[in-house]
C-alpha cells in the first residue's frame, strides 16, 4: 500500500526476540536492557497472523531480525513457514552469525532467501570488546564464508571510531568471496544516543577514499540489491558490491519503503519516533482480521515524511536497537 505521503511500503522487519547472545555497545548497555516477558513476545502463530494480514496490505518482503533471531527456538520452521504464505516474495535474516553455521542447513531447506551478517571488525579481541563477549571474529568469519556459498550473503559494519582500521580488511571480504560488504552510519538510538553521540563519525566519503587506495576503480553503480537504502560501489578486482548506508547524513526517507514489527507486537512506522500500534491486545483480544488489517493501515498511514536523527531533541524512541529490532 501506499502511505500518506506517496511512498509503496512493501518490507516489513520482524524482530522474533529482544534476547541476544552478545551485548555490541552501540546497541545494548553492557548489563543488557530488561527483556520483555517470554509471554508479551508474539508466538510464531502471531507473527504469521501480521505476516498474513501484511500481505493483503501489499508488503510481500520479510527480514526476520532481533535480538538475534538465531536464539530463538524453532526459528527455521517460522521461516518455512513464513516464507510458504500465500503472496510472500522474499524471506531474508539478519543475524551476528554465531549459532549460522549450525543451522544453516536448516534455513536454507526453509527456503531463506538470503543472510546479513553483522561484523564490525576482523580483529578478534576488538570484536570482544565491541561485542563484549569471549566470542571471536573468527568465528563469524567462518559463518561468512558458509553462507556465501549457500545464499546471497551481505555483511553489515558499523562504522565505528575505533574500526578505522578495519575497513580495507573488510572490504577485503568482498574480494574473497561472492559477498556484499556494506558499511552503515551508526544511528543515534539507545544506547548510542546516551554514550556516543558527539564522537567524530567517520564521513562516508572517507570510506570510499580509503578503499580507493586499494581498488582505485571503485565505482558508484546504480543498482538496488534487496530492500535497504545501500548505496553501492564496484570495482573490478571484488566479487561482491561496496555499500554505503547513510542513516543519519544522508536521509533516505523519501524512498523509505518499510515498517518494523517488534518482537513484543508494536507495529512501528519509523525507527526514530516511539510511535506505533500495538498490535497483541488485537491479536489476543479476538480482534478479526479485517480489525488487524486496518489497525495496520492506521499505523503506516502515520508514517511520517521523515526521520529526525539530526536533531537529538526531536528523537522519541528511546529503546536499544535489540528492542526494536534494527
Ligand atoms: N542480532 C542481529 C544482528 O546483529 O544482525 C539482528 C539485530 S541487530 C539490532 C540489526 C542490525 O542493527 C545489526 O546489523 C546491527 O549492527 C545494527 N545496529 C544496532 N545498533 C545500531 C546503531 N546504533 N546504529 C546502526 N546500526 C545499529
Ligand atoms: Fe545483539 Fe545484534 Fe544488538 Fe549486537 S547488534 S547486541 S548482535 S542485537
Amino acid at each position: 500500500m501506499r502511505d500518506a505521503h506517496g511512498r509503496e511500503i512493501n518490507y516489513m522487519r520482524l524482530s522474533v526476540t529482544d534476547r541476544c547472545s552478545l551485548r555490541c555497545r552501540y546497541c545494548m548497555p553492557a548489563a543488557g536492557v530488561p527483556l520483555a516477558a517470554h509471554a508479551d513476545i508474539l508466538r510464531y502463530e502471531e507473527l504469521l497472523r501480521v505476516a498474513r494480514a501484511a500481505v493483503s496490505l501489499g508488503i510481500d518482503r520479510f527480514k526476520v531480525t532481533g535480538g538475534e533471531p538465531l536464539v530463538r527456538r524453532g526459528i527455521a520452521d517460522f521461516v518455512r513457514a513464513l516464507r510458504a504464505l500465500p503472496g510472500v516474495r522474499q524471506v531474508t535474516l539478519t543475524t551476528n552469525g554465531l549459532r549460522l553455521p549450525a543451522m544453516l542447513d536448516e534455513l536454507v531447506d526453509a527456503r531463506l532467501d538470503a543472510v546479513n551478517i553483522s561484523l564490525d571488525t576482523r580483529d578478534n579481541a576488538q570484536y570482544q570488546a565491541i561485542t563484549r563477549s569471549a566470542h571471536a571474529a573468527d568465528e563469524v568469519l567462518h559463518a561468512v564464508r558458509l553462507c556465501a556459498d549457500r545464499l546471497p550473503t551481505k555483511v553489515n559494519a558499523v562504522l565505528l571510531p575505533e574500526t578505522a582500521d578495519q575497513r580495507i580488511p573488510l572490504a577485503r571480504l568482498a574480494e574473497e568471496m561472492p559477498v556484499d560488504v556494506r558499511f552503515i552510519e551508526r544511528m543515534p538510538l539507545g544506547v548510542t544516543q546516551i554514550a556516543y553521540i558527539g564522537a567524530n563519525e567517520p564521513a562516508h566519503m572517507e570510506v570510499i577514499r580509503c578503499l580507493r587506495a586499494v581498488w582505485p576503480d571503485l565505482h558508484p553503480v546504480d543498482e538496488r540489491r534487496g530492500n535497504g537504502p545501500a548505496r553501492y560501489f564496484a570495482a573490478a578486482g571484488l566479487r561482491g558490491r561496496i555499500g554505503l548506508i547513510q542513516a543519519v547524513s544522508h536521509a533516505f526517507c523519501a524512498d523509505c519503503n518499510r515498517v518494523r514489527l517488534t518482537s513484543t507486537g508494536r507495529l512501528k512506522p519509523c525507527l526514530c519516533y516511539d510511535d506505533g500500534v500495538d498490535l497483541r491486545p488485537l491479536l489476543r483480544g479476538g480482534a478479526d482480521d479485517a480489525t488487524l488489517r486496518e489497525a495496520m493501515r492506521a499505523a503506516i498511514l502515520r508514517k511520517p515524511a521523515a526521520h529526525c536523527f539530526a536533531q537529538q531533541e526531536a528523537v522519541t524512541e528511546h529503546k536499544s536497537m535489540n528492542q526494536i529490532g534494527g
